[in-house]
């Protein structure tokens, strides 16, 4: 499947309160929530999309609020960081505006040439900024947060595996490339896609696995152009013994979803057709999207979801 993935395309995680992971996003974060839907599969439950101006394959973070919900406990199985780009030379203005949004968990570091700053997400989930430069991302603005500082999508993602073998193999029938090693990080890259490039695998072979709940990371989407690819990657997959689900139309992208030997819940979602098929991009976001099976019931999905402004 040499060069059919473009990198990721997503990452999708859990949170406790709607309306407050919608602040931290737009406002703390300063992202644009560029859909407003539910979740395909639970309708009394939000999917709500945030990334760059048009929600740029590789920019976008997504959540499942799930209301009342026990946080989860971090291990190994799971992404354990997800990153986000910021232009270089901006972290000074990070570390102040995040510390004014009371986020917790600032931390600056350099690691493997790249200047970061971790930070806690509302449900304890652990992010970090990254200074890059990338390339076709276009910035949100607002909120305190001008163009020459807003986040530029995702940068990458680090795992946490028990053993980290078998899912750099994996990645690297996917295309990506060993680049680096620093302690027990691993860390594969892959060119000729978008900006959201890197994947660090995190090996701890004594950790406990995780337990999914709030502020876990459900599952971590890559990218294909287009159907036509999704279906080689399907069938390259399918021939190496992985179990992949039939193609599901998630109405912004095509969506195939397969559980890697490390327990992560990789899935492969096409470029094809983008947030604006159904949303002028002036108005991205601000009106809720049901799918078509959805629509005869939009008055009580309506009434069960709460208020997120
Ligand atoms: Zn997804």
């Amino acid at each position: 499947m040499e060069k059919l993935i473009k990198g990721l395309h997503h990452v999708t995680s859990m949170a406790a309160d709607a309306k407050e992971n919608n602040q931290f996003f737009t406002q703390a974060l300063g992202l644009r929530r560029v859909k407003k839907t539910v979740n395909f599969d639970a309708p009394e439950v939000y999917h709500l999309y945030y990334g760059d101006e048009v929600g740029t394959p590789g920019s976008v973070m997504t959540y499942f609020p799930l209301g009342r919900m026990p946080r989860g406990k971090r291990g190994v199985g799971e992404v354990g960081v997800t990153e986000f780009a910021v232009p270089k030379g901006t972290l000074d203005f990070w570390q102040e505006h995040l510390a004014e949004k009371s986020v917790i968990g600032l931390k600056a570091d350099s690691f493997l040439g790249e200047n970061r700053m971790e930070f806690d997400g509302p449900d304890g989930e652990s992010f970090a900024l990254v200074e890059a430069d990338p390339e076709g991302r276009t910035a949100w603005t607002g909120d305190g947060i001008g163009s020459g500082e807003a986040i530029l999508g995702l940068h990458g993602a680090r795992f946490r595996l028990r053993d980290a073998a078998a899912t750099g193999e994996l990645l690297q029938f996917m295309g990506y490339e060993k680049e680096d090693t620093a302690g027990s990080v691993i860390r594969y890259r892959i060119d000729g896609g978008n900006a959201a490039r890197t994947v660090d695998l995190e090996e701890l072979p004594d950790a406990r696995h995780a337990n999914q709940g709030a502020g876990s990371v459900h599952h971590i989407a890559f990218a294909v152009e287009d159907r036509v690819a999704q279906l080689e990657v399907r069938e390259a997959l399918m021939d190496t013994g992985y179990q992949v689900t039939p193609v599901i139309d998630r109405d912004y992208f095509w969506a195939i979803y397969f559980r890697t030997p490390g327990g992560v819940l990789f899935e492969i979602a096409t470029n094809e057709p983008g947030f604006d098929r159904d949303e002028d991009t002036a108005h991205l976001g601000e009106a809720l999207k049901l799918p078509e099976r959805y629509r005869p019931c939009r008055d009580q999905i309506e009434k069960r979801l709460p208020e997120i402004a």
